[in-house]
């Protein structure tokens, strides 16, 4: 039965500790046949990417944790089919006898997920833990995750979340067909805080309208009580904003999100005559 990750970025607080326990599971730790010892710096199995978004004072955190994909047409294995192979539960294994000396490994995984270990001249990368996996326990960072973002079990019983998932790097997903399925993967935001400068107050219940250039799409906000509104999750695209308030003159912004989040400001409003 084909096993698989499940990691809902939307419940991971970049506490570190499932990258800490890959260390703790695999530094010093020889689980042969699955894995040599971890070196205890330069490899990270598994590791949380942290990313600073938007621009003050409109700002998010995301953390993303990236690991072996275990791809179902694995690059690796494609590379080197003699060293690498996949077990009958999907976890991909570098086997670390007939890996040996392979260098040029490290460079066949497009996820970066393979490294080189220079005192055993071997490469290395995540086993899905297969030897708790055999003893019937979960992945170490799936064990300590205290937020639930990292799950891990049989196909069968995450067929709902495989079908709401994406793939880290959508655009390998259906070469590759990583067994690794992400959940609210971060995609862009879009805010402002809409004032009247002139009464020095800002503008609560104003109706935000943000229309996509590319696609039509349209989303609809409200300020807040603090004048501030959001859109979240919205795509990489040129958007035209509208913003309207009873009392106001209607004001049209453009505003891109394609290269990054986008912090419009303080958008000022215009008492109507
Ligand atoms: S993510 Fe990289 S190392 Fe893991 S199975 Fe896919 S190609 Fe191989
Ligand atoms: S242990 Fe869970 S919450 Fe903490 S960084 Fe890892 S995935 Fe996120």
């Amino acid at each position: 039965m084909g096993k698989a990750f499940i990691i809902d970025v939307a419940k991971c607080s970049g506490c570190r500790n499932c990258q800490i326990a890959c260390k703790d599971e695999h530094v010093d730790n020889d689980w042969s046949p699955w894995a040599k010892p971890q070196p205890d710096t330069g490899q990270f199995w598994c590791r949380v990417d942290e990313k600073v978004r938007g621009q003050v004072p409109k700002v998010k955190i995301s953390y993303t944790v990236r690991m072996c994909q275990h791809c179902e047409d694995a690059p690796c294995m494609a590379a080197a089919p003699d060293a690498v192979y996949r077990r009958d539960d999907g976890l991909v294994i570098v086997d670390p006898e007939k890996a040996k000396g392979k260098r040029e490994l490290a460079e066949a995984c497009p996820y970066g997920a393979i490294f080189w270990n220079e005192e055993l001249a071997i490469p290395q990368k995540c086993t899905g833990c297969a030897h708790l996996v055999d003893a019937g326990e979960p992945p170490h960072c799936v064990d300590v995750c205290p937020h639930g973002a990292l799950r891990f079990g049989d196909e069968e019983d995450f067929a709902a979340e495989i079908a709401a998932a994406e793939a880290l790097v959508p655009e390998r997903a259906a070469a590759d067909r990583p067994r690794v399925h992400y959940l609210n993967l971060p995609k862009r935001f879009l805010a402002g805080v809409v004032v009247d400068l002139e009464a020095d107050e800002v503008v609560a219940g104003a109706k935000v309208t943000a229309e996509n250039l590319d696609t039509g799409e349209v989303l609809a906000a409200e300020s807040d009580g603090f004048g501030d509104f959001w859109f979240h999750q919205v795509p990489a695209a040129s958007w035209r904003v509208y913003f309207e308030a009873d009392g106001y003159l209607t004001r049209v912004l453009e505003a891109s999100t394609v290269d990054e989040d986008r912090n419009m400001g303080p958008v000022e409003l215009f008492a109507a005559e």
